[in-house]
């Protein structure tokens, strides 16, 4: 059996009910690094080459974390998730496809790196290529993996269902893993929607962005986040611009911003953005003409290893009042 270890970051948030119910069906151990803290921020930075965003950056500090603390780190080279349509072209980003190579050589004493590629994209190839990619690795026989990936795929779905029926994806990791009660949304006032579009690694870590969603129900405002949104409600939105971006979070950022002022379902847009992020330098802009095409006001809130509570607690605040201001004077 071995210790696997699986980042507190990037992809974790969206995918890890399928990864770690996958690996321990396998009969492994999964190791989880902490959330965030001051400390593996700053061991990040460190390690990290310097002009990368703050997301890598941070991956690094929680893939450092937990170098000593298993045998294997789960480290996959995030190539595609989808083939259809007009997605032919998309891929994640830059920096997720080069994501194992910058570890392996940013960080000394690292465990092996379970890097498998996911690359859904090519004919034939899909999910389970990859899981007996990783059973391969990890010694397993191939009627455990099936068995495993099959359990995987239930926990995603699981996931992504308590996601779609508006639940964040932090509340959503809790229910499937810890069987908590899913808690649904709630406020004391609730007066108003703010959609939050970004990447997840931005949006649901607590630490990096600041406490945003924590300053925002206490404000009493319900959120709306595009992992929210079934598949189809998103790529939907995707025929309305000419083009498509290249990279797979950012058009989820953008398709969502432009389903919730489309359907009038959100009172104001805030954009959670990543520091040193050439797509987001578009996803953003686009953002911004959209919301003005459309009348939402907009928030965009750039994430950095200097962002600070008060900082975003004003910004959030302000943006609140006018949109309440707004609303009595209607
Ligand atoms: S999309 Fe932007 S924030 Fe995310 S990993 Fe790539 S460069 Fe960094």
């Amino acid at each position: 059996m071995y210790k696997v270890g699986i980042p507190r970051s990037l992809a974790y948030f969206v995918y890890l009910p399928l990864w770690k119910t996958f690996i321990t069906e396998l009969g492994h151990e999964v190791v989880e690094s902490p959330p965030t803290s001051r400390d593996i921020l700053d061991r990040g930075v460190k390690e990290a080459v310097n002009d990368a965003c703050i997301p890598i950056k941070l991956y690094h500090g929680h893939a450092a974390h937990l170098a000593g603390q298993c045998d294997l780190l789960f480290c996959p080279r995030l190539v595609s998730v989808r083939k259809h349509g007009d997605f032919g072209s998309e891929t994640f980003c830059p920096k997720f496809l080069g994501l194992p190579d910058m570890v392996r050589l940013g960080l000394k004493d690292l465990p092996p790196l379970l890097d498998t590629r996911i690359d859904l994209k090519p004919f034939g190839s899909g999910n389970w290529e990859v899981a007996r990619d990783i059973g391969q690795r990890l010694g397993n026989s191939m009627a455990r993996c099936r068995r495993a990936l099959r359990l995987g795929m239930a926990a995603q779905r699981s996931f992504r269902s308590l996601c779609q029926q508006g639940m964040l994806a932090d509340a959503a990791l809790e229910a499937v893993f810890n069987g908590v009660e899913p808690t649904r949304q709630t406020g004391t006032k609730q007066d108003i929607t703010i959609a939050v579009v970004g990447y997840p690694y931005a949006i649901y870590d607590p630490y990096i962005n600041a406490g945003l969603i924590k300053i925002l129900q206490q404000q009493g405002v319900k959120i709306v986040t595009q992992d929210m949104l079934s598949e189809r409600e998103l790529n939907r939105q995707n025929r309305k611009l000419p083009k498509t971006l290249f990279w797979y979070f950012s058009n989820r950022a953008v398709y969502g911003g432009l389903h919730f002022m489309s359907e009038g379902q959100a009172d104001g847009l805030i954009h959670v953005t990543a520091f040193a992020c050439g797509p987001d330098s578009m996803v953003d802009r686009l953002l911004e003409i959209e919301a003005k095409r459309h009348g939402t006001p907009y928030l965009p809130i750039a994430v950095d290893e200097h962002t600070g509570e008060a900082g975003v607690r004003t910004r959030v605040e302000a943006f609140l009042d006018m949109l309440r201001y707004q609303r009595r004077r209607r």
